[in-house]
């Protein structure tokens, strides 16, 4: 028998599902168009955009940026919050065979100028906002990067575009405000011409996704048209679809993270729903916006459900049919109580963004089983292989890394052959996740890999002590970090915010603890802070956690 199969059998039969034929991005919009024009595409502060004009502004900019110089291949930064010109840029670069490299306006300069190095975009889309146009400004010329698109936000905001202004004034970047070296956006439309036709295939690289920013260096995950459109057609596998019903998709997650853009943005236009965007998270804008929209789909991070969980609601989730959470661990105490206030089902959903994102989510009807991820999604396989062996498929129940296969998936990681390799096994993702399936399929995530704490000889899962702390009812949110200890190794410790109003000691928590914990999982340190970090998209962050221990037992 052999040892080392070359293709060894995955131990989950995917769901049913025909095979995915592979599509532009470019033809959701084009047939949500010719099908739906006079449908309304976005909602933006009130302000509606059909899918014919957002399909015309998108031809329109891309005949603009052929003019700056964009050609099939051609890296094109996104740094914008969601705004139309979000959804008309990213077509517009994909029309004309353009790469988009999408960049968090809140990145530092440091973080800014690593990607526009690293992935060489020569042209930049970026707001007016005080938050990021003096940030990029210093980039141009410098390196690749030759010219920046500036998207003004006047109509909106004309204060902050103001304080922008005045930003670059003091720092002698601009001193008229026609002085801006850049394009305006509305020079980029302003020619009106059908962009030159330039030959394009379903896998093409369509966007250049960063990742790893909470742990290592960020690198370029490439997904191509045929990886981000796949992983719509999953969705609409998996959700249904009434095609003469307009859904309306509430849009508060980041266009430029990798789970908004695929259900925000692509499943939305490919099933020609509204897009309601939300410039930024603020709860009482963003209660008002769901009033006044009465939106039917909403995806959210475990922290946004935190939120919502900690404001009275006044029917704002009536009208919503589908909720889906995804990008970190929705507590089961956080779940159910969204679901009792709402009377909304909350369905939790696993990715990365190596697949475009989404490999496994729980059904919308059927069986949710708690702390489970549910099944693979539809046309995707999922296999556990062991960490210590990756040559071999466990069984079910057996917890190994998960690894993942289906037309969603990257292709590698750009200009990084060597960690692309790695991120394989024959042919399969490595997800750097910890899990197991149950009999059913259900995956059941344990931890990331990254995370584990190696105490006294024990793998720990700070999950399952987060877990644990989470079924006390006074806490809101909890990170649990591995931190050296003199006789173990590791120990865990763990960092605690009550939800308001509430007071909670170390003694107390601990003892709430002993029958839900071994030994082991008993965390050596509780931290109570009155909030904890995020990441940019709004995931509870370690990584500065990590670092503050590290900095404060540094002699
Ligand atoms: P990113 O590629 O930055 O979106 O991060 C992907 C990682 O988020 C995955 O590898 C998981 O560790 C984590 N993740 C995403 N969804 C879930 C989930 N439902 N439960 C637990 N972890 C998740």
């Amino acid at each position: 028998s052999k040892t080392h199969p070359a293709q060894p059998p995955s131990s989950l039969v995917p769901e049913e599902m025909p095979p995915i034929s592979p599509r532009l991005l470019t033809d959701l919009l084009d047939h949500a168009a010719e099908r739906h024009g006079n449908w309304p595409a976005i909602d933006f502060m009130g302000r509606k955009w059909t899918y014919a004009e957002v399909a015309d502004l998108a031809r329109k900019a891309a005949r603009g940026l052929q003019d700056l110089g964009v050609k099939p291949g051609t890296r094109v930064g996104l740094c914008l919050p969601n705004t139309p010109y979000y959804v008309v840029c990213y077509f517009a670069i994909l029309r004309i065979g353009g790469v988009v490299v999408n960049f968090n306006p809140l990145y530092t300069e440091r973080e800014l100028a690593h990607q526009v190095e690293d992935s060489g975009a020569s042209v930049m889309i970026a707001s007016d906002l005080a938050m990021s146009l003096p940030k990029i400004a210093p980039l141009v010329g410098k390196g690749t990067l030759s010219r920046v698109v500036v998207c003004p936000f006047a109509d909106a905001l004309p204060a902050i575009k103001r304080r922008a202004f005045q930003l670059l004034k003091r720092r002698d970047i601009v001193h008229e405000p026609h002085d801006l070296r850049f394009v305006r956006f509305a020079d980029l439309i302003a020619r009106d011409a059908e962009p030159d036709p330039v030959e394009r295939s379903a896998h093409d690289l369509a966007v250049l996704q960063y990742t790893g920013g909470t742990t290592g260096v960020p690198k370029g995950a490439m997904l191509s048209h045929a990886n981000l459109a796949a992983n719509s057609a999953q969705m609409i596998a998996h959700v249904g679809h009434m095609p003469d019903q307009q859904e309306r998709t509430l849009g508060v997650l980041p266009l430029f993270h990798v789970f908004a853009l695929t259900t925000v943005l692509n499943y939305s236009v490919d099933t020609a729903a509204e897009m309601i965007l939300l410039p930024r998270f603020e709860m009482k804008s963003f209660l008002a916006t769901c009033r006044r929209t009465k939106p039917t789909q909403f995806f959210g991070v475990p922290t946004l459900y935190t939120a919502l969980n900690g404001v009275s609601l006044h029917g704002e989730f009536d009208s919503v049919r589908v909720c889906i959470s995804g990008g970190a661990p929705l507590p089961l105490e956080v779940r159910q109580r969204f679901e009792e206030r709402t009377g909304v089902k909350v369905v939790e959903g696993y990715g990365l963004t190596e697949a475009s994102p989404i490999i496994a989510c729980n059904p919308l009807e059927g069986m949710v089983k708690a702390n489970s991820c549910g099944p693979a999604f539809p046309g995707t396989s999922l296999e556990i292989r062991d960490p210590d062996n990756l040559h071999q498929v466990l069984g079910t129940g057996e917890k190994g890394e998960v690894c993942a296969r289906g037309p969603q998936v990257m292709k590698g990681y750009w200009n990084r052959q060597e960690e692309s390799d790695k991120t394989f096994i024959y042919g399969a993702l490595r997800t750097g996740d910890v899990g197991y399936l149950d009999a059913e399929g259900y995956l059941f995530l344990v931890d990331r890999i990254k995370d584990l704490i190696l105490c006294g000889g024990y793998n720990v899962y700070p999950r399952v002590i987060e877990d644990a702390i989470y079924e006390h009812p006074m806490v809101a949110e909890v990170i649990v970090i591995g931190v050296p200890d003199e006789y173990r190794g590791q120990s865990p410790k763990a960092f605690v915010a009550l939800h308001e109003g509430e007071s909670l000691d170390e003694a107390a928590l601990l003892e709430f603890l002993q029958p839900r914990l071994n030994k082991i999982e008993m965390p050596s340190a509780i931290e109570f802070r009155a909030s904890l970090p995020k990441t940019l998209v709004g995931k509870l962050s370690k990584k500065d956690l990590v670092a503050e221990e590290a900095a404060r037992r540094r002699p």
